[in-house]
């Protein structure tokens, strides 16, 4: 009871603050004082005048994170929960993660089972704003189109994550305009004030994403129809964006050990069809894919799976610039070995 009042009380003194905040300015829009702000995003941005209320953002995962602070720009803070480079299938929750969520105006969740335990860390928040329902969260994956949705009977033996749908939709950038449009969304109802701002931040990021993805098709031309493997099933939009085909998966339930049975099953195949490359998630440890390797003479290839998880990646186009170099290298590389 003394917690619902507690709750009542603070968001109607948010309320008051905010209103006497939007009486005191007018709705104006600038650029950011000098270009470094800019330079950092790497895009040109516009900023909230000096003064302005910045909603307070945490994104559960850092692809979200990464997206949201290129939307947001200068007009939002924009906190992470799962640490740079931290599994996402293996959260350990924490008191410091609730502290955080406590205080946050808006929430960015993925939408499907990856960072399920948010729910955990919203409950133990006592943060009205940021439970399920609320305005304030924003469900990135609304509208994309979601890969490998399991069908039949879904229960814990399948694994216990992707359970209602591959989750690393962020994987294809033609599925950014449908996840910064959700971002953006959800950004100006907390901030309608910022709306132009994040519209506008929004328009910049998705045209340098363009560009960098006419890069990226060139890079890999060469290589279309390529079969790679991959430790964990993390790759499915990423493949079909850029014209590869999934040549197995070490794990043969995300998020569960595979069997003798399955790695000699893949051991065979990768044979048959002469894979060449697999892909090991920087955070996995690397036994079945180097016990693979050695019995198929494919190349373990270690990339992050998230921004940030390698220094300098810590930006959407930068995360996909370094896996994309590393795969065209390997297969490049491959080919030659032919
Ligand atoms: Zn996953």
């Amino acid at each position: 009871m003394r917690r619902l009042v507690l709750a009542r009380s603070s968001s109607l003194l948010e309320l008051g603050l905010r209103r006497v905040a939007g009486a005191a300015r007018a709705v104006a829009w600038r650029l950011p004082q000098g270009a470094a702000v800019a330079a950092a995003l790497g895009v040109a941005v516009l900023a909230p005048r000096p003064g302005e209320a910045q909603p307070r953002v945490v994104a559960t995962l850092p692809d979200l994170y990464v997206l949201t602070r290129a939307v947001a720009g200068p007009a939002a803070t924009v906190d992470l929960v799962a640490r740079f480079g931290q599994n996402p299938h293996d959260m350990e929750v924490r008191p410091s993660h609730m502290l955080l969520v406590r205080r946050a105006d808006v929430l960015v969740r993925n939408g499907l089972e990856e960072d399920a335990w948010i729910d955990v860390i919203v409950r133990g928040s006592n943060n009205p704003k940021v439970q399920r329902g609320s305005p304030n969260v924003i469900d990135a994956s609304l509208g994309v189109e979601i890969l490998k949705v399991p069908t039949g009977r879904v229960d814990r033996s399948l694994g216990d994550v992707h359970s209602t749908g591959n989750p690393h939709y962020t994987l294809d950038p033609a599925n950014l305009p449908t996840v910064t449009r959700n971002i953006v969304a959800g950004l100006a109802r907390a901030a309608p004030e910022h709306t132009r701002i994040f519209e506008a931040n929004r328009e910049a990021f998705l045209e340098k994403v363009a560009e960098a993805d006419r890069r990226w098709r060139a890079l890999l031309a060469p290589f279309r129809g390529a079969r790679i493997v991959s430790h964990h099933d993390s790759w499915p939009y990423l493949f079909r964006a850029f014209g590869f085909v999934e040549g197995g998966i070490i794990e043969d339930r995300p998020g569960i050990p595979p069997s003798p049975q399955h790695l000699a099953g893949l051991v065979r195949r990768m044979r048959d069809e002469k894979v060449r490359v697999i892909l090991l998630e920087n955070w996995y440890a690397a036994d079945a894919a180097s016990l693979v390797a050695r019995e198929t003479g494919a190349k373990v290839l270690v990339v992050p799976q998230t921004p940030g998880a390698v220094k300098g990646t810590d930006d959407y186009v930068l995360h996909l610039d370094s896996i994309l170099t590393a795969i065209a290298d390997a297969l490049r590389e491959a080919s030659w070995r032919d």
